[in-house]
């Protein structure tokens, strides 16, 4: 099979399904009532075995602090309002366990949640976290816990979900395959920061795969190999070796600057998600953060996160970068990126709706609270601060309104941040490209974020499979867009940068090189063969390559020119 590369490296392994879509809670109406209480039974006998086993396993391999997660799980099976309440429900509605159950324990998180105490709120994440467990164990499916799994595999889903990928054993997990998903899908992001090989947009590989079958891929190429022959099997493991090596000689670029061979220096920076990722930045030599992405922090939880949360999230990014650029971006929650806590009416065009700066500009106390939380970390560090989805000036200039406003209210608090914090935005929005000469007077930089300007530009959503052959960055409509924002961009003295996966692909880099891009920010598993290819290069070389392409009209021509120039 042929999938999207996500993430480099090679998969080889057995195949472990991951079925996680929403469970579907059917109410019915029952005759046998007793039988019901016995399935509730059996299942809570189920799901506590399977608990006490995680919990001693944890307890081994983790430490007695996370042991103590699931001492919390089991204690919610054993509460007697829940239980009782389930079986009052039961006998009362004349329903089916799984139904009762449910009803109870909403009721249960939905009072945890409203509680204005941060322990008792983390209550109700257990209560649902074992409520799927149990429901998992009444309607048969099985449960599987990324975080202690018992044997090496290669992941198998439909797609999987922040929360699953934060938390699961990256020695254990070989690699990911999933149904949907392109390229700048956030399980693709993810897959590159965790540094597993990865392929996305499978289309039914989950159907076509079960637990324990043999599969060999190749997460560069998209290439899956279903139940290999020995002799595949012994060249995808060549594969591996070599790939291993390479990168352990892209060792030897740590430290270097990126500059090509006549002078010309850029800078390669890191996208991250999370402050976990400081981890990937510096083992891969970030020069920077060029995008924090901090819309994770409000994900996978039940509320918007505090000030002070956020606070010193950033905090020890700023820190752990010492004095290098950080740019953070505000929250860009809409699209494919939902907070379960924040309800909204369903779009017809979610990429095209409620997202964003545009949401920021709506709830203001959001934004603010994370612009509070911004200024008083910049003391820590070298911080700028990025608005994302801007499409107008209008936006702009209401944005850094709100953020000199907290600045002021700061500074009646008597509150530090820095005063050298320079503010730029995302270029990702068609419009604010062709008004980049405009903008450009009102920031210190511009961003370049492909990833959007790409489905935006050539109205082709990022998330759909079945158009991503119509999702190419080679477009020339694409690329006249970035050299005109880089062009404008200098014209009023600002450094450009691109944070789209654009930046960090070997094929394109030689042209945004060629088109004067500052700097590149990537997933930092890509920063050490940017650099080698940056180092290999000659800028005034570049100049002239990229004005052929410019002058090409055809993606799939430009493409076959960049590779055979490059061979
Ligand atoms: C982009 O659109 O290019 C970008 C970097 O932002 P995100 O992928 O988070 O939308
Ligand atoms: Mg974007």
């Amino acid at each position: 099979m042929k999938g999207t590369s996500a993430s480099p490296g090679i998969g080889l392994g057995r195949v472990l399904i991951i079925q996680n879509e929403e469970l579907n809670i059917i109410k019915k109406q029952i005759e046998s009532l007793e039988k019901e209480k016995e399935r509730f039974l059996e299942a809570i006998q189920k799901s506590k075995i399977e608990l006490s086993k995680i919990r001693d396993k944890a307890m081994k391999e983790l430490g007695e602090d996370k042991a103590a997660i699931f001492d919390a799980h089991l204690l919610v099976l054993e509460d007697p309002e829940l239980l009782d309440g389930t079986i009052k429900k039961i006998d009362a509605d004349k329903v089916n366990v799984e139904y009762a159950f449910k009803e109870i324990a909403n009721q249960f998180v939905s009072i945890f949640e409203a509680m204005d105490n941060e322990y008792m709120r983390e209550r109700a994440a257990d209560i649902k976290d074992v409520s799927n467990r149990l429901l998992r164990n009444l309607l048969g499916i099985k449960v599987i816990d990324l975080s202690l799994l018992e044997e090496e595999s290669i992941l198998v889903s439909n797609d999987l979900t922040p929360s699953e990928t934060a938390t699961m054993d990256k020695e254990k997990v070989l690699g990911f395959l999933t149904n949907i998903g392109g390229r700048t899908s956030h399980t693709a992001i993810m897959a590159r920061s965790l540094e597993i090989p990865a392929v996305v947009g499978l289309k039914n590989i989950t159907e076509l795969l079960k637990d324990g079958d043999y599969v060999a891929f190749n997460g560069e190429t998209g290439e899956v190999l279903i139940n290999p022959r020995d002799e595949e099997i012994a060249s995808y493991k060549k594969l591996k070796e070599q790939y291993e090596k390479e990168k352990k000689e892209l060792e030897a670029l740590r430290g270097e600057i990126s500059e090509t061979i006549d002078g010309r220096k850029v800078e390669l920076a890191g996208n991250i998600g999370t402050p976990h990722d400081i981890e990937g930045l510096i083992k891969n030599d970030a020069e920077g953060v060029g995008l924090y992405r901090t819309e994770f922090i409000y994900m996978d939880r039940d509320s918007l996160p505090s000030e002070e949360e956020q606070f010193k999230a950033y905090k020890t990014v700023l820190e752990s970068l010492e004095k290098k650029p950080v740019v953070i971006r505000t929250l860009d929650i809409g699209g494919d990126k939902e907070l379960s806590y924040l309800k909204f009416d369903k779009e017809m065009n979610p990429f095209l709706g409620y997202r964003a700066i545009r949401l920021c500009l709506d709830k203001k106390e959001i934004f603010k609270t994370q612009l509070r939380a911004l200024l008083r970390a910049s003391v820590y560090g070298n911080l700028k601060i990025m608005f994302p989805m801007i499409s107008s000036l209008e936006e702009l200039l209401e944005s850094k309104k709100i953020l000199e406003e907290v600045k002021s209210n700061l500074q009646a608090e008597g509150l530090e941040y820095s005063n050298k914090i320079e503010v730029g935005i995302m270029i990702e929005v068609p419009s604010a490209a062709i008004i980049s000469d405009m903008l450009a007077k009102h920031v210190d930089f511009f961003s370049i974020g492909t990833n959007d300007l790409i489905q935006y530009t050539t109205a082709v959503d990022r998330m759909n499979e079945k158009i991503h052959h119509l999702y190419n960055p080679f477009n020339p409509a694409v690329l006249r867009l970035i050299k005109m924002v880089i062009d404008n961009g200098h014209k009023e003295g600002i450094w450009v940068g691109m944070c789209g996966e654009m930046a960090g692909d070997k094929k394109i880099i030689p042209i945004l090189l060629g088109l004067g891009l500052d700097e590149f920010s990537m997933s930092p598993i890509s920063i050490l063969p940017a650099r080698k290819l940056i180092k290999s290069l000659k800028f005034e070389e570049m100049k002239e390559f990229t004005d052929k392409v410019m002058a090409m009209d055809n993606a799939t021509e430009i493409e076959a020119f960049i590779e055979k120039s490059f061979e």
